[in-house]
C-alpha cells in the first residue's frame, strides 16, 4: 500500500545530521570518576528533506529517542554536527536557540505528561503563539480557534482541562500546540503508542492531513513499523545506536535487506487492516550499549552471522539509489 503522503522524489535538504555521537558518562564514587560510557548514538549520519517524512525505527534502547533529543537540543551531542538550513545548531544559545525552537517542535508519546494540568486547552495552545507572535486578544482568539479546528476540536474544548480529555483529544491538543508556530520540522516521538488502536488511525490520518496542508517535515520515532509505512517517505533502521539500513519507505517494506529490518517487519498487526503477519522472534536480549559487540553490532543475534561479521564493521553498501545497508551479505566484491 502506498504512503499516505506519497514520496520517493528527492527533497531539498532541511536538516543534515553528520557523524552524530551521544555518549553518557558512567560515574562512580564520591568524586564521580568516569568509568565508562553508554554509547547511545554512534556515528549516525542522515538528512531530512523539506516537506519529507523520515522515520527512525528500532527496538527500545536503540538510540532513536536520544537522536530526537539531540535534534530538539534537549541533549547536546558529544560529537558531530546538526545542520539546520545549512547552519550548525549544536552549540547555539540565546536568540538563535529561540528561533530554532520555534522552527523545530515535538509531539511526545504521552500527551498528559506534556500538557500543563493547571492550564485549559485555550491557554495551552495560545501560550506559545502569544509569546512569539504578539497578537491582539481578538486575533489570538481567532488564531487559536482555527488551530483547534484544524486538529478536529470544536469551541467546546477551549475551557476544558487536560484531565477532562480522552487520550486522543489530549494528543490533538499537543499537536495543535506543536504546529501553532508553523514549524519547519515536527519530531513525533511514539505519537500513537499510548492510544487505543482505533484512535491511533485517527491521529495518523490527522498528522498526514496537517502535513499536506502545512508542508512541514516530520521525524517519526517509533518501534512500530506497521504505522511507519502509512506516513513515511523514508525509513532509517537503528540498532544499538547505529544505522543498519536506510531507504525510501516503499523499498524498505517491499524488499527489506538487513536481517534486523526483516525481523522488525514481521512484528505487530497492521493498525488499518488488522492483518497479522508471521512473527519472527529476535533471539537473545539486546547487548548493552556500554559494551556493544565489536564489528557488526547485530552479530550476536543475527541468523546469518559469518566470521567476518565478528571481525570487521560492515561498510555502507549502496544497494540501489537512496537505499543503503550496512551488512556483509550485500558488500560489493
Ligand atoms: Fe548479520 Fe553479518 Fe549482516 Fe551483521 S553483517 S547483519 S551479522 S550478516
Amino acid at each position: 500500500m502506498p504512503s499516505l503522503l506519497g514520496g520517493g522524489e528527492m527533497k531539498t535538504e532541511l536538516m543534515k545530521i553528520k557523524d552524530l555521537k551521544k555518549y553518557f558518562p558512567i560515574k562512580t564514587g564520591l568524586f564521580g570518576k568516569i568509568v565508562g560510557y553508554v554509547k547511545a548514538v554512534d556515528h549516525v549520519t542522515f538528512h531530512i528533506g523539506l516537506g519529507e517524512v523520515v522515520s527512525l525505527v528500532g527496538e527500545s534502547g536503540s538510540g532513536k529517542t536520544t537522536i530526537a533529543k539531540c535534534l530538539l537540543l534537549l541533549e547536546r551531542p558529544t560529537y558531530g554536527q546538526i545542520l539546520f538550513n545549512g547552519y550548525d545548531i549544536t552549540q547555539i544559545r540565546g536568540k538563535r536557540l529561540k528561533d530554532y525552537r520555534r522552527n523545530v517542535q515535538a509531539v511526545f508519546q504521552n500527551p498528559f505528561l506534556s500538557l500543563d494540568p493547571r492550564m485549559n486547552v485555550y491557554d495551552i495552545v495560545s501560550e506559545p503563539v502569544q509569546y512569539h507572535m504578539k497578537l491582539s486578544k481578538k486575533e489570538l482568539y481567532e488564531y487559536t480557534s482555527r488551530l483547534l479546528e484544524m486538529v478536529g476540536l470544536d469551541q467546546s474544548f477551549q475551557a476544558k482541562f487536560p484531565h477532562e480529555l480522552s487520550g486522543g483529544q489530549a494528543q490533538r491538543v499537543a499537536i495543535a500546540r506543536a504546529i501553532s508556530l508553523n514549524p519547519k520540522l515536527v519530531v513525533l516521538d511514539e505519537p500513537t503508542s499510548a492510544l487505543d488502536v482505533s484512535i491511533q488511525a485517527q491521529i495518523l490520518n490527522l498528522l498526514a492531513e496537517l502535513k499536506e496542508k502545512m508542508n512541514f517535515s516530520y521525524l517519526l520515532i517509533t518501534h512500530d513499523l506497521s504505522i511507519v509505512r502509512y506516513i513515511s517517505d523514508r525509513v532509517i533502521v537503528i540498532y544499538l545506536g547505529k544505522i543498519m539500513e536506510e531507504g525510501p519507505s516503499e523499498y524498505i517494506f517491499s524488499e527489506p535487506l538487513h536481517p534486523y529490518t526483516q525481523i522488525l517487519l514481521s512484528s505487530i498487526p497492521d493498525p488499518f487492516t488488522q492483518e497479522v503477519r508471521e512473527k519472527t522472534i529476535l533471539r537473545g536480549e539486546p547487548p548493552s550499549p556500554v559494551n556493544p559487540p565489536r564489528a557488526c553490532r547485530f552479530h550476536t543475534r543475527c541468523p546469518y552471522v559469518m566470521d567476518i561479521c565478528k571481525e570487521e564493521d560492515p561498510a555502507e553498501t549502496d544497494y540501489r539509489a537512496e537505499h543503503k545497508v550496512f551488512c556483509w551479505l550485500y558488500a560489493k566484491k
